[in-house]
């Protein structure tokens, strides 16, 4: 290949040692790009249909894309992708920060890790030196202190990718940490890791990366920083990253999910808007490679005396109002403990929202939940640092809350407010009014996320066509993971995609067009959808659903314009979404036809054989 792509993939077998490399054909770097979409497909052929998602034949592939560590902007993004331990089914998530950019200079485009280590290890890769090492002395670290403590050991220019205690006993919601508080956090990735007794990866490289046209990309690359530099909300992000959206979710979207999603507005909600972060607690802001945006905020809480990135808006919806804490302070530490333990703090405010729900309505007993919890309430961040505690450690009902919101309201019996889709926790957008958001949380490759398709404006601004609006989205932005940048100059700042596809051409010397990339970014969502079918015998379109109190809880705050979107409102819209696709509208599956337009003839004998098992 001539650029972009450094042509090698490193394979390591935790069970045999055994430490290989393969090439990485120009074939299928064309054919699904990169980083999420070469890492699904190595997902999708090697992990068995029966594969546990907890067992030794599960993997987890960390891949860069074409436009990793490259100049182009924020192209700082790496994806990790294995068979969900809280689905088991397509599990999803990147990080920024300068994973990416080191992998590409030790001279790899991916890692697959298969296998599992009888003792804790972790893998170190120094260019084309790549050892399995002992991680004894990094056992029950937690994710902030055990990345200092590698770096401390190996130096500060080792890039690390590390799990916390949560991983390593097992907690489904488990995530992937790196630079000191930047995660992959979704959908249990890090489990995988932690299930395999890899407790970290840690990166060291020395070589460049091709570029075949360095000066029509320097060219393009300047293009992006001036774009971005002169868009009117350019200082605002730096100031404020995604903190910015707290204030209008809460005030003119009503999605700021407050106690346990019960509202879509929290009364103390300026509390905890951006304005007061920054002068409260913000330090100073940082950025992942290449990227002016720098909307990483790192914060100090004097009353809790720590240190912490963010809290970003998430971690202020779900740790904040959706536990009607209103303190940014108070949040700010519990970002801090969730951090550490290396739980995911979108689903672990998920499933402790739903606890105090469940038990304010006499759902869990006293005996239950323990007594250092009797009275448990809505705004007790001490209890809630308590349960996070429990939650990686598996203690008392710590135990039950680590398998996840879906099983917790299973044993619980309360389904009707579990805020999941596909067992994975929704995150921060209260969207029981938005038709279109609904539609992008249900047919989310992961389950309850916003990263494939965040539609929520769409629907606030009265946008029409919302089905065929969630697929366009979730064409490009998965797009952006696929080529290994962050899609948030696109999203706030407006950076023409074109200027994406132009860079690379520059790197690679191909001369893509865009409808050309639109129809790889099509096929990755495709093979995304068939590893479903793959690995879940008697998938159907009841696997697309969001949570009753969606469909059938009105709220107070309305605007009398904007009803509730009922389920058989819901059932239209998705319907005409499988049309769309081409999907079958019973079994929300790829037709066989579509899989063979695309190029995915090779995936129709395995849905056939998931079919026989129904
Ligand atoms: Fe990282 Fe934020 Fe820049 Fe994206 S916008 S690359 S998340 S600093």
């Amino acid at each position: 290949m001539k650029g972009g792509y450094t042509g090698k993939i490193l394979r390591v077998n935790l069970s045999t040692k055994e430490i290989t490399t393969e090439d990485l054909t120009e074939k299928m770097a064309k054919f699904h790009i990169g980083a999420r979409g070469l890492a699904t497909r190595i997902a999708y052929d090697e992990i068995p249909c029966d594969a546990d998602p907890s067992g030794p034949e599960n993997k987890i592939i960390m891949a860069t894309g074409p436009l990793s560590g490259t100049r182009v902007i924020a192209s700082g993004k790496t994806t990790f992708v294995g068979k969900s331990p809280q689905t088991n089914g397509y599990g999803s998530s990147n990080v920024g920060g300068h994973l990416a950019e080191e992998l590409k200079f030790a001279g790899y485009d991916a890692v697959v890790v298969e296998g599992a280590s009888k003792k804790l290890c972790y893998l170190y890769i120094e260019d084309d030196k790549v050892e399995i090492r002992d991680a004894k002395d990094y056992k029950g670290a937690g994710c902030i202190s055990g990345e200092r403590k590698m770096k401390d050991d190996l130096g500060d220019d080792v890039q690390i990718a590390i799990v916390g205690p949560a991983a390593e006993n097992s907690v489904a919601y488990s995530c992937i940490s790196h630079d000191f508080g930047r995660q992959a956090g979704r959908a249990g990735l890090g489990t995988i890791m932690g299930n395999k007794n890899l407790k970290a990866i840690a990166i060291k490289g020395s070589k460049g990366i091709e570029v075949h046209d360095k000066k029509r990309l320097d060219k393009i690359v300047r293009q992006m920083f001036k774009d971005a530099k002169e868009h009117p909300d350019f200082k605002a992000w730096q100031l404020y990253g995604t903190t910015n959206l707290v204030s209008y979710s809460n005030h003119n979207l009503k999605s700021l999910p407050t106690r346990n999603f019960q509202s879509g507005h929290f009364e103390n909600g300026d509390n905890i808007r951006a304005e007061v972060m920054r002068r409260k607690i913000v330090r100073h802001d940082k950025a992942c490679g290449v990227c002016p945006m720098a909307c990483g905020k790192y914060s100090y809480s004097k009353s809790h005396n720590i240190c912490v990135e963010g809290p970003e808006y998430e971690t202020i919806g779900m740790l904040g109002s959706n536990l009607g804490i209103d303190n940014i302070e108070d949040i700010a530490y519990l970002n801090y403990v969730t951090d550490e333990l290396g739980l995911d703090t979108i689903s672990a405010g998920n499933v402790i929202g739903h606890l105090i729900e469940a038990y304010k309505e006499g759902k869990v007993t006293d005996k239950e939940i323990g007594k250092d919890m009797k009275g448990l309430d809505w705004g007790k961040t001490k209890e809630v640092e308590l349960l996070l505690n429990k939650i990686a450690h598996k203690r008392g009902i710590g135990k039950l809350l680590a398998k996840g919101v879906k099983r917790v309201s299973e044993v619980l019996g309360t389904q009707e407010y579990a805020m999941h889709v596909k067992g994975v926790e929704i995150s921060a957008y209260e969207s029981r009014r938005r038709p279109a958001n609904k539609l992008a949380y249900g047919t989310a490759s992961i389950g309850g996320h916003h990263n494939d398709a965040w539609a929520i404006v769409f629907d606030a601004q009265g946008g029409k066509d919302k089905a065929e609006k969630v697929i366009e989205l979730q064409h490009l932005r998965p797009g952006f993971d696929d080529l290994g940048v962050c899609r948030l100059p696109w999203v706030e700042l407006g950076i023409k995609p074109e200027l994406y596809k132009d860079a690379l051409n520059a790197l690679t010397g191909w001369s893509m067009t865009m409808d050309e990339m639109f129809e790889i970014f099509e096929r990755n969502a495709n093979l995304r959808r068939a590893f479903w079918g793959k690995h879940v015998p008697g998938f159907s379109r009841n696997y697309d659903n969001v949570p009753k109190r969606w469909y059938e809880e009105e709220v107070g705050d309305k605007k009398p314009e904007e009803d509730l979107v009922t389920k058989k409102e819901y059932d239209k819209l998705l319907t005409k979404y499988y049309r769309l696709r081409g999907w079958n509208i019973h079994s929300g599956l790829p037709t066989y036809k579509k899989l063979r337009e695309l190029g995915l003839g090779f995936v129709i004998k395995d849905l056939k054989k998931s079919r026989e098992k129904d």
